[in-house]
């Protein structure tokens, strides 16, 4: 199978599950998730339509991103986060999605460019209970949203999380479910967030039942890693 049809199969399974879940057609936005992959991959990808890509390396993707530079793509950082990493993340990218503490976000509101609009921003939350997952507790959300948004280069968008793998629907769907309820409960700092950054390639239906507003896939795209 070429990439655009892997591509056009991603789509309709995005499609399908808005129909299935009554969710109104187009609201869960593709993030093509290209680590590891070369920019001729993700040129091809963009001919065929697509503009929001996910990168997890920083040097790795300032490489690509350099190649590239005549392509209006909205870059997304998806990785973890290292202190010595901020600057660069803050200088280019569009939107960040691991944000795990107040620190990090700090700096890179600090490090974000007067010349450029308010860096996008995601908290991942820890919504598996394994203490190997990075991610903040779901019980400090409440009070990291509040200091995020008094960040003055920062716009927080929502929450992102990777539950543990699971393959049984229902219990796909749990987590997220349990993320959702309490984003909604934050109050008037909640209903300001409208990104649920949920699912990936072997959980989208889940994800997208629970709310996903937007689906990073990386295999099911590119292939293998
Ligand atoms: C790699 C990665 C993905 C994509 O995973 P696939 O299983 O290849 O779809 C999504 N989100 C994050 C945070 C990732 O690191």
């Amino acid at each position: 199978m070429t990439l655009t049809s892997r591509l056009n199969n991603v789509r309709q399974q995005i499609r399908q599950a808005e129909a299935d879940f009554n969710r109104p057609s187009g609201t869960v936005e593709l993030l093509a998730v290209s680590k590891t992959k070369p920019a001729s991959a993700i040129a091809l990808a963009y001919q065929a339509g697509q503009r929001h890509f996910g990168e997890n390396y920083c040097q790795e993707a300032l490489a690509k991103q350099q190649q590239l530079g005549a392509y209006a793509i909205c870059w997304h950082f998806i990785g973890p986060l290292q202190s010595n990493k901020t600057k660069l993340i803050a200088q280019h990218f569009d939107w960040v999605h691991s944000v795990e503490n107040i620190k990090i976000a700090k700096r890179l509101s600090e490090q974000r460019p007067d010349c450029l609009p308010p860096l996008n921003l995601c908290l991942q939350v820890n919504i598996s209970d394994e203490p190997s997952k990075s991610g903040m507790a779901l019980s400090e959300l409440g009070e990291v949203c509040r200091q995020v948004m008094e960040l003055p280069r920062l716009k927080l968008r929502g929450v992102m999380a990777i539950p543990a793998p699971e393959q049984d629907f229902a219990k796909q769907r749990l987590p997220y479910r349990r993320l959702y309820d309490a984003v909604q409960q934050i109050g008037e700092g909640g209903a300001a967030l409208d990104t649920f950054s949920f699912g990936m390639s072997d959980d989208l239906q889940a994800a997208i039942a629970e709310g996903s507003t937007l689906v990073r896939i990386g295999t099911a795209i590119f292939g293998s890693r």
